[in-house]
């Protein structure tokens, strides 16, 4: 590794006979896996708080919809990071960064969308911007102001398309301007946005220059993925509703399907995203946490590729190429991070296990021993 960068891989005999290699400092992780670092591509980073208060109601039966309909769900975290100072709300992202880093994650994505008016939303992604400075990961910043509508315009005549209004006239534009995002989401869902809605935001979005990204056949069939396929859309997300058209669409495309199985796992719900037919037929399949408090309270891909494997029926190396590189290409990114090859970004997490497949073997079991991000160690297992 050099200036950041992986300078020579290979067989030890190989990279030691390099002429660089003499005076280079030897770090030995004594025989075990190195991988790439994890790139999560899908997290909703900053939030103000868990939603632990409706765990309970969510064992009891009552389904995420019927929580959303009670002023749970999504605009419980917009109450409360409203509330919230950029301060507090940078203290937790700060805290979750360091976790995630503790589990082999070098590169995230973060959405907004607990803000939803335009001094939340800009304060979200100012933080995102703050923290990409500030500390080692990376963070890709997504425009989710189309997460759903704010409660301020639910309940009056025309004012769902009001709020897409202030998103496409007022927000992308300065979001854009700003350089405050690269990517542009829209959750398009029963209870959230329409398909006509999404698309207006989605190229509003493409038009200011940010690439589009959608959730995408989560609680309902809704078409979302070929109109995300349509516009070039780096990546749908979630897909559990998918139909075989749309597996047939995203398989003939270069969007990535992400699968975001931590989200059906923590909601109880037996049907995972059929990851099988998606790979057989040829789809690009990513990985990520969701890291969020409504759906998906984990920041570990460790436990995201065990659930891949158990659940979905991926091979371990299908799932760490859907955690790294895969994932890497849904960012734009396949070029610098996501592989051990010369040139990239060095970096990799190293794990305490003799294969890799006992990774996502030893489910809920952190066997992250060290991270470096960009030739730095930025963790390491017992060190504070
Ligand atoms: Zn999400």
């Amino acid at each position: 590794m050099r200036d950041g960068r992986i300078a020579a891989v290979g067989a030890r005999s190989k990279v030691e006979a390099l002429p660089e290699a003499g005076p280079a400092e030897k770090l030995d992780v004594e025989g075990r896996v190195i991988l790439p670092g994890f790139v999560d591509s899908h997290t909703h980073l900053i939030h103000a708080a868990s939603r632990a208060e409706e765990y309970e109601l969510k064992i009891a039966g009552a389904s995420y919809e019927e929580i959303a309909n009670k002023g749970g769900g999504i605009l419980n975290s917009v109450k409360k990071l409203r509330a919230a100072t950029a301060a507090a709300l940078k203290a937790r992202a700060s805290a979750a960064l360091r976790e995630f880093a503790a589990y082999g994650t070098t590169t995230i994505e973060a959405k907004s969308g607990y803000g939803l008016d335009v001094t939340s939303e800009l304060k979200i992604l100012g933080l995102h911007q703050e923290l990409d400075r500030e500390q080692p990961l990376d963070i890709v910043s997504t425009f989710l102001g189309a997460h759903v509508v704010p409660a301020e315009y639910r309940h009056t005549p025309g004012g769902p398309q009001r709020y897409v209004g202030l998103l496409v006239n007022r927000l992308i534009p300065e979001v854009a301007e700003r350089k405050l995002a690269e990517f542009c989401d829209v959750f398009c869902d029963r209870g959230a946005f329409s398909l006509a809605q999404s698309e207006q935001v989605l190229e509003a979005g493409a038009s200011h220059g940010l690439a589009p990204r959608v959730h995408a056949e989560q609680l309902s069939r809704t078409g979302a993925t070929q109109l995300g396929v349509g516009l070039g859309a780096a990546s749908c997300d979630h897909l559990e509703q998918v139909k075989t058209a749309d597996i047939r669409a995203l398989a003939k495309s270069k969007t990535v399907a992400t699968l975001l199985p931590g989200c059906d796992f923590h909601l109880g719900l037996k049907e995972y995203a059929p990851a099988r037919a998606l790979i057989d037929a040829g789809a690009i399949v990513g990985l990520a946490t969701d890291y969020n408090p409504g759906t998906s309270p984990t920041l570990s891909m460790p436990m995201v590729l065990s659930l891949a494997c158990t659940q979905l029926r991926m091979t371990p190396a299908e799932a760490i190429t859907a955690a790294t590189v895969n994932a890497a290409y849904s960012l734009r990114r396949e070029k610098e991070i996501g592989a051990i090859e010369t040139g990239k970004l060095a970096d990799l997490g190293v794990f305490e296990v003799e294969d890799y497949r006992e990774i996502p073997y030893y489910f809920g079991v952190n066997k992250c021993w060290m991270t470096i991000k960009k030739g730095e160690i930025v963790y390491r297992r017992g060190a504070r």
